[in-house]
């Protein structure tokens, strides 16, 4: 086979046989998100390029170096979301939705673009889920974001997960941070990489963030946020902290982390594995007291998080958590001849209005294949129609798993005849499992 192109590097397929694994742990994004009074927000995948430069920042890795932008034939400049948070923040704006009172708080489960160097747990395409509050200053709406992120963590079982916690300061306390920042790194300019040096003026904070080893090494011995933030920047991590205790969250305050994007103040946070090579960091938020002024808006405290699907289904399978396959058919319906296969369509189309799974033949399969198509699939009832079974109005039922059969009429009494069997056979398999079979 030559095909005319592939995929484009850095993104991937989800196939029909692995999408019950993205299905299930949004399912559970979803429903915690409900649990904690959060809403979705869709927004376009593509928005001005100044809403990233503005939000993300700039000087961050994400603006400078990972951004899709272009041009349209109309002469703009527009850029694929690399995040969630600007979208949201400039839709809740456009929209006015800050009007119908605080706090807002919408979560999305969207994909991101980033032009990153492909490896495990790093695409180009990448899919997030995340949450976002809008007008909340309290601690506990800090808290309350951690705990819903722990929460999806919890409901999937995962283990080993460290939350790490840190205070990055607010406008007041963070020019003398980065005075003492600059400090440190202007003896060490001629080691910095030129993206780096660049940083050393205008925001010597993104230099902690850097990825490049010898940055790293230096950036350890940096002076730590933690010595500089004021005392109601150390209050407020106090209150975020209290409120973790009191849930009995286990967090680790490690300075070190700043985010890779500007908009941070106060809390930041990151839930890391060990379980899944360099890429680590599965889930990656804090607080945005500045964001919605840079954007235009009033003084708006905000904060969220971005949670990384695909590093999480790396996780899952790399501790072995096994996803149930969702049930594929109920009952297959197998027809021999034109007129029993009409009357076969018929029956699967009801069983489907009844919210039940059925198939039929649509391949044009003899009896045979029919029948060994409906054990591959896993159906849990089969039955045959041909003349015989329309002359008589009447068919068999099998259990395809305890093999009992069970006559059933072809008229209207089928459904009824049916479900009383798909109940009882559901009860067999019940047993089964319990090892009462
Ligand atoms: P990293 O340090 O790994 O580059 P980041 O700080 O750039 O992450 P965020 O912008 O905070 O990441 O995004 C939130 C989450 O989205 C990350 O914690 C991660 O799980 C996921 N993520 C970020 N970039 C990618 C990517 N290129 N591929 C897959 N997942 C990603
Ligand atoms: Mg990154």
């Amino acid at each position: 086979m030559k095909l005319i192109t592939n995929g484009i590097k850095g993104t991937e397929d989800i196939l029909p046989r692995d999408s019950y694994k993205w299905q299930f742990v949004e399912d559970i994004m979803r429903g915690q998100a409900q649990s904690y009074g959060f809403k979705e927000i869709r927004t376009p995948v593509f928005e001005h390029t100044e809403l990233f430069n503005r939000s993300v920042g700039d000087t961050t890795d994400v603006v400078q170096k990972e951004m899709y932008t272009f041009t349209t034939k109309g002469g703009e400049s527009v850029t694929l979301r690399p995040e969630g948070t600007a979208g949201a923040a400039r839709a809740m704006l456009e929209h006015g939705i800050y009007n119908e009172g605080y706090p807002i708080k919408a979560y999305y489960l969207t994909s991101c673009y980033r032009y990153e160097k492909p490896q495990k747990g790093r695409q180009r395409e990448f899919h997030q889920f995340g949450m976002e509050v809008y007008g909340a200053p309290s601690p506990y709406a800090d808290a309350e974001v951690i705990c819903a992120a722990n929460s999806i963590f919890d409901r999937l079982g995962v283990q080993n997960l460290s939350l790490e916690l840190n205070s990055i300061g607010c406008s007041e306390c963070r020019p003398k941070y980065h005075a003492a920042l600059k400090e440190y790194f202007s003896a060490h300019e001629s080691e910095l990489c030129d993206t780096c040096r660049s940083r050393l003026e205008r925001n010597p904070m993104r230099i902690l963030d850097c990825k490049s080893p010898v940055c790293s090494e230096i950036a350890k011995k940096a002076p730590t946020v933690l010595e500089y933030i004021c005392d109601e920047c150390k209050e407020h991590f106090e209150g975020v902290k209290s409120c973790l205790d009191t849930v009995d969250i286990k967090y680790t305050v490690n300075p070190s982390i700043v985010r890779g994007l500007d908009y941070y103040t106060r809390t930041v946070f990151e839930f890391v594995s060990n379980d899944i090579g360099a890429q680590g960091t599965v889930c990656g938020g804090g607080r945005y007291d500045g964001l919605i002024e840079e954007l235009g808006g009033q003084h708006t405290p905000s904060l969220g998080f971005g949670m990384g699907i695909e590093r999480l289904l790396l996780l899952l399978e790399s501790q072995g958590i096994e996803i149930e396959q969702p049930p594929v058919c109920d009952l297959y319906v197998v027809g021999i001849g034109e007129k029993a296969k009409l009357k076969a369509f018929g029956i699967v189309e009801g069983i489907r209005n009844a919210s039940l799974i059925a198939e039929g033949d649509i391949v044009g399969r003899g009896i045979k294949a029919q029948m060994k198509y409906a054990d591959k699939i896993g159906a849990k009832f089969s039955m045959v129609i041909g003349d015989d079974e329309l002359t008589a109005n009447k068919a068999t039922v099998k259990n395809m798993v305890t093999g009992a059969k069970r006559e059933v009429p072809l008229d209207d009494g089928f459904y009824d005849a049916f479900f009383a069997l798909y109940v009882n056979g559901a009860n067999d398999t019940f047993m089964e499992k319990l090892g009462l079979n």
